[in-house]
Order: structure tokens, then C-alpha cells, then sequence
């Protein structure tokens, strides 16, 4: 039997040595806490140093990025890639460009990645990256200067089978573009270096989609089992980015209804079902604010402050903005409104309390690294298909996309139950994911 008081040790070091880092020590507390019955099963982890290891990144790179706005003044920001481990394959995980972005939030997202990756069972191992820049009221030759800048010193660090970094917060079609460019003209490569690329050029069909459908299609799953489905179902899916706008696309296709939707300033509520192709034109061309929805749809309401958005009476709540989001009196006035279900398309959006009140009253919950893997499983797809040289259709990669969904929840489901807390899914999610990292650096020896 591994010794009593293992996880709480190696708890005890992470806390020590990440100290100012609260989500990273969010997001190891509740993976490790997971991991109890694993780790009475499995002594031989404790003897490998196997904890130790796999909370501390494999490797962190820290680099100045000096760029020129267009008036020639000369900014400096912070960029960062967390190669965090690769037992399963290349580093794999997106880039982040957010103003509030420090090692402690791309550490835990580096951290939830590795588990993530594995539970697709894709070949990839986890990293992530990003940089406090905010392209924000930027224009797009400021953001073009930044993304040459930052790739200026990335393209050292990645490569099509050793780190293949993907979007995330603040960085879409357009960064990943400029970043790719910036990669060529260095390296005179062109290599799927990348994921998220335009069509013509190496991206895949589904790809700008995935990380929404597939929520949808895990979070379908989780009805399924309750002999239940969205048909007729009232929705909220907090944000208006990529994953919350597909989110909302598939939703729609199922027999739902999306009657909110949030940015980082407020939210907007249509009772009568929110229109997804005025907030496409408004956040993926016009790059505008939500509250200009209202404008335009005499039947909506806007309200200052995004966190309103969960007083919205809903069944399934799709929490896909950002990390923290979504409180324990939140969860409980969710609860209290008739919410069945939540699925989480964004990376933590739900703080612990959130979660206790949502395991405890009952309510299907998704935790993101289950249910927002679909990005990531196509960008694996991508790879696929760049290393092939070929390009699927829309209907192959959309049903792959499927497919993998429904194996997660299947996992997640049957680990939950195999260790004891059937119905459970961020244990099972954590165990899931866990065991095939485990077992890989059993395998490849103590690097
Ligand atoms: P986008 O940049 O496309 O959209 C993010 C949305 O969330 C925007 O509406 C943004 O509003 C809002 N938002 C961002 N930060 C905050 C904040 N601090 N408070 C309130 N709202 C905020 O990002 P994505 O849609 O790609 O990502 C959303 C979430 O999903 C993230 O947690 C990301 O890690 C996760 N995710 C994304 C994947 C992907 O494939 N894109 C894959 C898996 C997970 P505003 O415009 O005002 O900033």
C-alpha cells in the first residue's frame, strides 16, 4: 500500500513551491484529491516519485516580446510556454493572449491539458502558452507586429513533433495566421507546426467549431443517460467567443434554445432565442461589444456585469468564458431556477464551492477537461491530416468529433463508477485521464 499522507505531502511541496499561483494550486488540489483510490491501488506510484513528478512542468520558458504600435511606440509584454509533460506524445495545448495572464494561469491550464489529451485518446501530451498582451482595440497590424514578435522567439521552442501550440482566449483564425507566417519565414518550413490554420492552407474542416459541438455532443451524452436530450431545452452559454458561439450553433441544431450569452462587460438575454448570426457578424467580423446586440433585437436586454448572467432561468447552463466564472451561489441559484445540467466549454469556470453544489443537489456536471476536448481531439485530427497530407471532409471529421465525445463520457463514466463514486465525472474524468499518463512514465522510466 502506498504510504498514508502521499497525495497530502506532495500537495504540500506544490503549495510551497507555486506559492501566488491560486489556480494552479486550484487545478492540482482537485486532480490530486480525485486520485485517492488510484493511489491506495497503485503503491509502485509513490516508489516512482510518479505525483512529484507529474505536477511539476517538464519545462518553462519565459521571453520578452517588444513590439511597435502604430504610432512607433514601443511596448514590451511577457510570453510564456509550459512544455508540462510529454508521456503521451509532442506538447499540445493552445495559446492564450489575455491581459491577466501570468505563469499560475498557464501553468494550470498546461496542468488540466495533460489529462485532457489523454482522455482522447490522441497521441499528444499537454503544454500551454500565452502572453498578458491584449488585442483588444488593436489594430490588425498592431496584432500582426505582436504575433511576428512573439513567434521571433516561440519558433525555437515548437515544432510538428515536439510542440504543436493551437488558439485559446484572444487568439483565432487571424494570430494564428500571422504566427504561422512569422514560423515560414524563419524556418523556410512549412510545417503543421500549428493547429487552427485556414482551410487553404492546412487547417481542418470542424476545427473553428469543435471545442462548441463537442460540449454540445458531451453534454448530450450526459442527458442520454437520463433518458433525456436539449430538445426543447433553454440554454445559457456564458461568453461570446469561439467555443460559447458554437456552443450555441449546435445547441440550436439539437432542439434547443440560447437565451444568453455574456462578454467580460455584461450580458444579453433574449427570451425568444438569441439570433447566432447577429453575434457572429458583432464578435467574429466586427470585433464589437455584446451590448450592441440589443440594438438590433428589440425583444433582448442587456445588463452591466457578466456574472448576472446565471440569475437567467435555464435547464442547461454552458459556462464558456473563463476560469472562475461561475460561484457557489451562482451554482445554488441555478440549482434553486431548475437547471438539470452543466457542461463546462471554458477551462474551470465552476470554483470548487460551484462544483460541491452541483455533485451534491444532483445536477449533471461535465468538468471542462472532459467536455471542451473536442478542440483539442481535432486539433489532433488536424496533425492527422497535415502529416498525411490530406484534407477530410466536413461530415468525417464532424463525426470522428462525435465519436471521441461519446468515448470520453464513456470513460469518465465507467472510471467514476469502477472507483467508487458512480455518477461522478470529474473523478472519473481525473482517474480516466490519469491512469494512461501513469502508466506511460511508469513505462519510460524516472526523466
Ligand atoms: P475567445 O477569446 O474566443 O472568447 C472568450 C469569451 O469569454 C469572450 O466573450 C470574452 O469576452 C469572455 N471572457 C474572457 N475573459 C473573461 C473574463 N475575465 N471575464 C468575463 N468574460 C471573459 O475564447 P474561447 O471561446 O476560445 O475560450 C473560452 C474558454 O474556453 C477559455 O476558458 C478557454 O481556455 C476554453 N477553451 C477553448 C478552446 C478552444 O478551442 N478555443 C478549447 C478548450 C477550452 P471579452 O471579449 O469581453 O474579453
Amino acid at each position: 500500500m502506498a504510504s498514508t499522507g502521499y497525495i497530502e505531502r506532495v500537495m504540500e511541496i506544490v503549495t510551497k513551491r507555486n506559492a501566488g499561483q491560486p489556480e494552479f494550486l486550484q487545478a492540482v488540489g482537485e486532480v490530486l484529491d480525485s486520485l485517492k483510490p488510484v493511489i491506495k491501488k497503485h503503491p509502485e506510484y509513490e516508489e516512482a516519485g510518479l505525483l512529484e513528478r507529474i505536477v511539476e512542468p517538464e519545462r518553462q520558458i519565459l521571453f520578452r516580446i517588444p513590439w511597435q504600435d502604430d504610432q512607433n511606440k514601443v511596448h514590451v509584454n511577457r510570453g510564456m510556454r509550459i512544455q508540462f509533460n510529454s508521456a503521451l506524445g509532442p506538447y499540445k495545448g493552445g495559446l492564450r493572449f489575455h491581459p491577466s495572464v501570468y505563469v499560475g494561469i498557464i501553468k494550470f491550464l498546461g496542468f488540466e491539458q495533460v489529462f485532457k489529451n489523454s482522455l482522447t485518446g490522441l497521441m499528444m501530451g499537454g503544454g500551454k502558452g500565452g502572453t498578458d498582451f491584449d488585442p483588444k482595440g488593436k489594430s490588425d497590424s498592431e496584432v500582426m507586429r505582436f504575433c511576428q514578435s512573439f513567434m521571433t522567439e516561440l519558433y525555437r521552442h515548437i515544432g510538428a513533433d515536439a510542440d504543436v501550440p493551437a488558439g485559446d482566449i484572444g487568439v483565432g483564425g487571424r494570430e494564428i495566421g500571422y504566427m504561422f507566417g512569422q514560423y515560414k519565414r524563419i524556418t523556410k518550413q512549412f510545417e503543421g507546426i500549428l493547429t487552427g490554420k485556414g482551410l487553404d492552407w492546412g487547417g481542418s474542416l470542424v476545427r473553428t467549431e469543435a471545442t462548441g459541438y463537442g460540449c454540445v455532443y458531451f453534454c448530450d451524452e450526459m442527458l442520454k443517460g437520463k433518458k433525456d436530450s436539449f430538445e426543447g431545452k433553454t440554454v445559457i452559454a456564458s461568453g461570446s467567443g469561439n467555443v460559447a458561439i458554437y456552443s450555441h450553433e449546435k445547441v440550436t441544431q439539437l432542439g434547443g434554445k440560447v437565451v444568453a450569452m455574456s462578454d467580460s462587460n455584461g450580458y444579453i438575454y433574449d427570451k425568444d432565442g438569441i439570433n447566432l448570426d447577429t453575434v457572429k457578424r458583432l464578435k467574429e467580423i466586427e470585433r464589437k461589444r455584446i451590448k450592441e446586440y440589443v440594438n438590433e433585437h428589440k425583444s433582448a436586454e442587456y445588463t452591466e456585469g457578466c456574472s448576472g448572467i446565471w440569475n437567467v432561468k435555464c435547464d442547461v447552463a454552458l459556462p464558456s468564458a473563463t476560469q472562475n466564472e461561475l460561484d457557489g451561489k451562482a451554482a445554488e441559484t441555478l440549482v434553486k431556477n431548475g437547471c438539470i445540467a452543466v457542461a463546462e466549454g471554458a477551462n474551470m469556470p465552476c470554483t470548487p464551492e460551484a462544483v460541491k453544489v452541483f455533485l451534491n443537489s444532483g445536477t449533471l456536471y461535465g468538468p471542462g477537461k472532459a467536455a471542451n476536448a473536442g478542440g483539442v481531439a481535432t486539433s489532433g485530427l488536424e496533425m492527422a491530416q497535415n502529416s498525411q497530407r490530406e484534407a477530410w471532409t466536413f461530415e468525417e471529421v464532424d463525426a470522428k468529433l462525435n465519436k471521441i465525445m461519446v468515448n470520453i463520457y464513456k470513460s469518465a463514466s465507467e472510471a467514476a463508477e469502477e472507483y467508487g463514486t458512480p455518477g461522478n465525472l470529474v473523478n472519473g474524468a481525473n482517474i480516466a485521464g490519469f491512469t494512461k499518463v501513469a502508466s506511460a512514465m511508469m513505462a519510460q522510466g524516472v526523466v
